[in-house]
């Protein structure tokens, strides 16, 4: 029988790219979708008609313990966040309520129906925010600098004690920036991408940057969400940082993008001090060797794969004027 997984967060990016690669390996994909995010399902295109949804307002203990109750779940993916860290700062509890309260909650739904569900928790790199070593693994200290790492963080640790006190297969994907043609425009690959397509393109002739060199490990999310699988399928629980080990300025990913299409950045690029992020680390660099040794995991797509695809696949979506680009890489 086919198994189930059961994906929170499922119209995102990262939703995307692994429902597409567990409808590959023949599960029953289910996205739990709040009642008020139902039209972002068409975000997910040519896969919304091979997944069930099923509304669940993730705010309800009671309605999450119903939904798994009902659907049995093999697999649970928790991807359900608000992306944009900048934003955490505008709404710090709200951040704090989507990101830990849905992780407490289904981790509990777990545990009270005494489910044998394996419980991916979607981590991220900001919970090392004011790094004190690099590159970092699953045992640097943790030292978030904002309400959304915080968060993180603490889903993090509840993940944990469920692990340990109830013997849970729960395990966390503590996962570096990680790209595509489906990263929303705000975010810095995807503006530069937009930017440089659209100047080729005739259609503009100008982009305002932040920090020239800011730095970041840079994946394609394609790849990271393969590792989120793989830790679900490994014989024992455990945590992992998934990133390149590569740091990239925005200067690189500015000259790489503007040089996929032939043109001269400097002559298009200006920097803007109001884009400039104050308080910012730029040591955040994820060392991936336990993922290798452990689940043969490896990035398979380069950085300046990344940057051309992101660009090309731009181009097209702004020729054909659609907004989500469809089937794309
Ligand atoms: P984040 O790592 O989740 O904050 O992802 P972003 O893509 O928003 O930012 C990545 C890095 O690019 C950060 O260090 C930003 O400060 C830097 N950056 C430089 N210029 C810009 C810009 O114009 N927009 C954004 N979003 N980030 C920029």
């Amino acid at each position: 029988m086919a198994k189930t997984a059961l994906i929170t967060g499922i119209t995102g990016q990262d939703g995307y790219y692994l429902s597409r690669l567990l409808l590959e390996k023949g599960y029953r994909v289910v996205g739990l979708v709040p009642p008020d995010r139902q039209h972002s399902l068409t975000k997910l295109n040519e896969l919304k008609d091979q997944l069930t949804t099923y509304l669940v307002d993730l705010t309800r203990a009671d309605a999450i313990t119903q939904a798994m109750d009902v659907l049995q779940p093999d697999e649970i993916y928790n991807l359900a966040a608000p992306s944009f860290v900048p934003d955490s700062w505008k709404d710090p509890l709200g951040t704090l309520d989507l990101i830990t309260g849905t992780a407490t909650r289904m981790l509990e739904a777990t545990r009270q129906l005494g489910l044998r569900t394996r419980f991916y928790q979607a981590s991220s790199s900001e919970i090392f925010g004011q790094v004190c070593s690099s590159p970092q693994t699953a045992e640097t200290a943790f030292r978030p600098t904002n309400p959304y790492g915080a968060a993180k963080l603490h889903a993090h640790w509840t993940m944990v004690h469920h692990r340990e006190r109830y013997g849970l297969f729960a395990c966390s994907g503590i996962l570096y920036n990680h790209e595509s043609p489906r990263r929303p425009p705000q975010f810095v690959t995807r503006k530069v991408s937009l930017a440089a397509a659209a100047i080729k393109l005739g259609l503009r002739d100008r982009l305002s940057i932040g920090n020239l060199e800011a730095k970041r490990d840079w994946g394609f999310a394609g790849d990271h969400v393969e590792a989120m699988w793989r830790m679900l399928q490994a014989e024992t629980p455990e945590d992992y940082v998934i990133g390149t080990g590569k740091l990239h300025t925005v200067r690189d990913l500015v000259a790489t993008a503007f040089d996929c299409v032939g043109l001269d950045w400097q002559k298009y690029v200006e920097s803007d001090p109001h884009l400039v992020r104050a308080d910012e680390h730029f040591q955040l660099v994820a060392d991936p060797s336990k993922a290798k040794r452990n689940l043969g995991w490896e990035p398979q797509v380069s950085f300046e794969e990344l940057v051309s695809t992101m660009v090309l696949t731009d181009i097209k979506y702004l020729e054909a004027g659609t907004l989500v680009p469809a089937g794309v890489a």
